[in-house]
């Protein structure tokens, strides 16, 4: 007996990969990318998966991309999972690490691949990196058993909540600076990680978002800690300080009891690094622990993207408002689905 042929879903949201040039110069043109591959022999070859586009209207740049977009997305895949094997969003790189770890938090036991991709040229251009990441996307997401939202660029799939975007103009524009990518792409398709969990037929449970205030605030030296002050002022359900090192920041009474009172008004308070690889230890300095003591709970090696939107998924949960509070800050330190390296 010959193996059914896997089907795969692609959300077609927008992004470079699909734009055409126009007078106007390159922008998505409705219909132009599903004719594109369909022309493209090895895209329906025998031994590649059967693909169905979704194509979002509009087609957006993904810098346009909110929350709202995330929650489409997800109640997109939510919708037409059990008729497909697996699933590939196309999308915008700009943001692309962002909607990744969305849907990882929003649909945190998923039992079939979700893999984000798009590309720096489009599909349509000579040299394009389109055909490739696609190509690559639609054959994982049919062959290999990734529970879990993947983003695959230039011969890597990286776990999504661990990706950046870290580079604006090479082919490979983002990197996983605190963990292996869960498969390397060469002559042989490499696993490097272990699989967070197996395939599993069950229904994911789903977690929509709502609209929250949540602000990112970059300390730096020469910093005016009233204009912190006004931030954390603000009508905030969270704030992520990005801060120096291992998590440190400068021991200024102003800046701290600004924080504390946040902390006590309801405000989740996390601590990131403005580094990219290693993570926040409010043990090791001063600077540290005197954040700890104002309230701030630690990011630990997760990356801005990750640490923004799992901070917004578990603000978006619904119960009483203490008690949300009080298990975002507990949970934003625990790993849920791979984000962050357990230091305990
Ligand atoms: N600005 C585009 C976007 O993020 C860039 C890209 O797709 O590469 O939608």
């Amino acid at each position: 007996m010959t193996e059914q042929r896997k089907h795969i879903y692609i959300a077609y949201t927008g992004g470079t990969i699909g734009m055409a040039k126009t007078a106007q110069g390159y922008q998505p043109v409705a219909g132009f990318l599903e004719q594109k591959l369909r022309s493209l022999p090895e895209f329906t070859r025998a031994d590649m998966p059967q693909f169905t586009v979704h194509e979002y209207q509009p087609l957006l740049d993904s810098s346009d991309m909110t929350p709202a977009h995330w929650q489409m997305i997800a109640a997109d895949i939510l919708a037409n999972y059990s008729r497909y094997d697996g699933f590939v969003v196309l999308h915008g790189t700009d943001t692309m690490a962002y909607t990744a770890s969305a849907l990882s938090f929003m649909l945190p036991d998923l039992g079939k691949p979700v893999i984000v991709t798009g590309s720096q040229i489009p599909l349509a251009e000579m040299r394009s990196d389109g055909h490739d990441n696609l190509l690559n996307a639609l054959y994982i997401a049919a062959n290999y058993p990734l529970a879990e939202v993947g983003l695959f660029f230039h011969h890597q799939l990286l776990r999504g909540n661990r990706a950046s975007k870290t580079d604006a103009k090479g082919f490979n524009a983002f990197t996983s600076p605190n963990c292996e990518p869960l498969l390397n792409v060469g002559i042989d398709v490499q696993p490097r990680l272990p699989p967070l969990r197996p395939l599993h037929p069950n229904t994911p449970s789903f977690q929509p978002v709502s609209p929250k205030a949540i602000a990112v605030l970059t300390l730096y030296p020469g910093l005016d800690f009233s204009l912190a002050e006004h931030w954390l002022a603000q009508p905030l359900d969270g704030l992520i300080l990005q801060t120096f090192g291992a998590g440190n920041a400068p021991q200024q009474p102003q800046l701290l009891n600004a924080l504390k009172a946040a902390h006590q008004r309801g405000v989740v308070l996390v601590n990131h690094t403005q580094c990219a690889r290693g993570g926040v230890n409010m043990g090791g300095y001063a600077g540290g622990h005197a954040l700890r003591d104002c309230g701030l709970v630690s990011a630990g090696d997760m990356t801005l993207e990750a640490t923004l939107t799992k901070l917004h998924v578990l603000l978006s949960r619904t119960g009483a408002p203490a008690q949300i509070i009080a298990s975002t800050r507990t949970l934003m330190e625990k790993s849920l689905c791979g984000e962050l390296t357990a230091t305990e």
